[in-house]
């Protein structure tokens, strides 16, 4: 059996030309799967008998199961996912100011990264995630949420949940162009943000895709303190990623999101933000500060408000723009990695 949808549009028409059907179907399978949401190939009127009968002998179309979702009291939506093979992942949806909705998506199951303020870190790396299970996130949410890809409340997706998007380099980008089909889900480039903690291979290649905006998270202004923060992502020295920023393909009036999360007492003072700028002023960016809301047991500690604005201040003050980011969903722990943890120590995993 193949799960089709995990084909990118071309496969699709290879898969169906190889069984003796005309490639036009695959526009029709593509629009039933991706834009009216539909698993069921008896659902699919347009297409003939004979080509349904294939289909239900040798295809497909696998969505991940919900396991769990909360609502927190924010709004923000926490669901828990199992995917066939039982792997747990999670995607968030966080409501705007402007009543549409931001889809956090996860692209690995657990992470090899080890950042050490993240729990998905401590559970290490177990799998790459394939295309259909991305994918799939969106449209358990595009089903919660009835949602007409016309004219739809989900405005934006971030790859900013489990996993680090460039080291799953060929599902990405195979995601990022199908969501970009306008006969499925429709997410032109401008809506969509890939967040990486900065991975030497593979920026260069989604840059000169044009297929999304890039977030880098940074999370310290030196390579001593990245290294105590982030080991891994510290492999690559700072320098050199900021250098590869200064270079990295934008289009016109786009910006490289920063993300830098303020812990209390480690990266959070007046010299730590003029060390930030001293860094980030070479390169065209913008800062988002996340204030750190700590778990019990969490090894950081959240920074206070004065050392928070007085931090953005220093950046204002060199004119670099800076967002006052708080973490969302605190009561349903929407933080990275957090809920499949819990799930996991409950299920004695
Ligand atoms: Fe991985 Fe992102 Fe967590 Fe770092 S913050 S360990 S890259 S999931």
């Amino acid at each position: 059996m193949v799960d089709i949808l995990n084909l990118t549009f071309s496969e699709l028409e290879s898969f169906l030309v190889e069984r003796g059907e005309k490639a036009f179907r695959a526009k029709q399978l593509w629009q039933w799967m991706w834009n009216k949401y539909t698993r069921d190939f008896d659902l699919m009127t347009n297409v003939s008998k004979a080509t349904r009968a294939m289909l239900k002998e040798h295809a497909e179309i696998v969505w991940p199961e919900v396991v769990t979702m909360q609502k927190s009291s924010d709004g923000t939506t926490k669901f828990l996912l199992r995917l066939r093979d039982g792997a747990l992942v999670e995607t968030v949806l966080i409501p705007g100011s402007n009543g549409r909705l931001t889809q956090c998506l996860s692209c690995q199951v657990g992470c090899a990264m080890g950042c050490t303020f993240c729990s998905t870190g401590t559970m290490g790396f177990e799998r790459n995630m394939t295309m259909a299970e991305i994918l799939g996130q969106v449209l358990v949410a595009r089903e919660y949420l009835q949602d007409d890809a016309a004219n739809p409340t989900l405005r934006n997706l971030v790859f900013m949940g489990m996993g680090e998007p460039l080291l799953n380099m060929r599902e990405m980008m195979r995601s990022l162009e199908s969501l970009n089909s306008v006969l499925g889900l429709q997410f032109s480039p401008r809506r969509i943000t890939v967040s990486t903690c900065g991975i030497e291979k593979g920026l260069r290649e989604l840059g000169e895709s044009g297929l999304a905006y890039l977030a880098v998270s940074l999370h310290a202004p030196t390579q001593e303190l990245r290294k105590q923060i982030m080991p891994k992502a510290a492999n690559w020295h700072l320098n050199d990623l900021i250098t590869a920023l200064e270079n990295y393909p934008l289009k016109t009036r786009e910006r490289i999101t920063f993300e830098y999360l303020l812990l209390g007492g480690v990266n959070d003072s007046v010299e730590h933000a003029q060390q930030l700028v001293r860094l980030v002023s070479r390169t065209k960016g913008k800062m988002n500060l996340i204030i750190y809301n700590p778990s019990e047991g969490d090894p950081y500690k959240a920074p206070t408000e004065e050392a928070v604005l007085a931090f953005e201040q220093v950046l204002w003050s060199k004119n670099i723009t800076a967002i006052i980011r708080k973490s969302k969903g605190a009561d349903i722990k929407a933080a990275c990695g957090q809920l499949k943890a819990e799930q996991q120590a409950l299920c004695g995993e």
